[in-house]
């Protein structure tokens, strides 16, 4: 299972363990021609990745993951093709990672109370750009032998009702999709299925979403079942959205999401990078490539 085109993952930048140009590099190893770096609240990675990609011959999309509050809850906006140096985008992000910052610092303290000693100092020296997220605090948990692997420290510390989340207020769903399309990119829901909200919910939102301009639902990623596949397309087929994939790699750990390890997109949706602007031309044969079996 390898695609040719992944569109969502992480670097250093945000809350991935690899820098930006050893992440290009790594993607190659792996057989990915088109790439989208899309870190969390940041644009910070693109320069270094571009210069990475062009030397390997890589088509990289300048992307950036945004973070929304939608009715109470949280969920992930992709930005696909934007221009980083877009002032609104810019703008935007910069309060996000305010709000960001703000969780993460509450964060320390909550957990603090739990058994992790001097958590901004030990997360501080884990996150190595300025995005701190939970993922950073799971590494952090496990280094300090409070939990045995991320997934616990999520389980037992950092999800929603556990001693150490907090609901951050995120940005509107109007904001996050307006941003991307200011600076000329395209608004994908990321990894609808991956939220365990109720599947009524997560319909609604899925609504709201298309309703708000939002142009692809991210059908596949790292980990998706073929049920979870089949249910994202039939949202996007039912509400006129086209359909993204990406790994959402941000370790090199878990082997389901290492980067370009995803399924193809299913027959009858259509790939966001057909409805045009996002690729060179030069790149238009690699969606005749997706489904190779390879
Ligand atoms: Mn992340
Ligand atoms: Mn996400
Ligand atoms: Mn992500």
């Amino acid at each position: 299972m390898s695609s040719p085109i992944d569109l969502h993952t992480h670097s250093t930048a945000s809350d991935g363990v690899l820098p930006p140009a050893s992440l290009v590099a790594r993607a190659v190893e792996r057989g990915v021609r088109v790439l989208a770096l899309t870190d969390h609240d940041t644009t910070a990675g693109l320069v270094a990745a571009r210069r990475s990609a062009q030397l390997k011959g890589v088509v990289l999309i300048s992307g950036v993951e945004v973070s929304v509050t939608w009715a109470g809850r949280t969920f992930h906006i992709v930005g696909l093709g934007v221009d980083a140096e877009n002032a609104l985008l810019q703008r935007g992000l910069t309060k996000l990672r305010s709000a960001r910052l703000q969780r993460a610092q509450e964060m320390a303290r909550l957990l603090e109370r739990v058994g992790l000693e001097d958590a901004w100092e030990g997360v501080r020296r884990l996150a190595q750009g300025d995005v701190v997220g939970r993922a950073h605090y799971a590494r952090l948990l496990v280094l300090r032998g409070l939990v045995t692997d991320p997934s616990e420290a999520f389980h037992r510390y950092l999800s929603r009702g556990r001693p150490g989340y907090v609901q951050a207020q995120w940005v509107s769903l109007d904001e996050a999709v307006g941003w991307v399309h200011q600076a000329g990119g395209f608004a994908v829901l990321a990894h609808p299925l991956q939220y365990r909200y109720p599947r009524a919910f997560l319909r609604r939102m899925v609504a709201a979403f298309a309703t708000a301009g939002g142009d692809a639902l991210e059908i596949v990623t790292g980990g998706s079942t073929a049920e979870q596949i089949s249910t994202a397309a039939a949202y996007a087929r039912r509400l006129g959205l086209a359909g993204s994939l990406g790994s959402d790699f941000h370790t090199v750990d878990p082997p389901w999401n290492d980067l370009g390890n995803i399924r193809p997109l299913p027959q009858g949706v259509v790939p966001i990078w057909e409805r045009g602007g996002l690729l060179p031309h030069t790149a238009s044969v690699v969606p005749a490539e997706i489904d190779a079996p390879n």
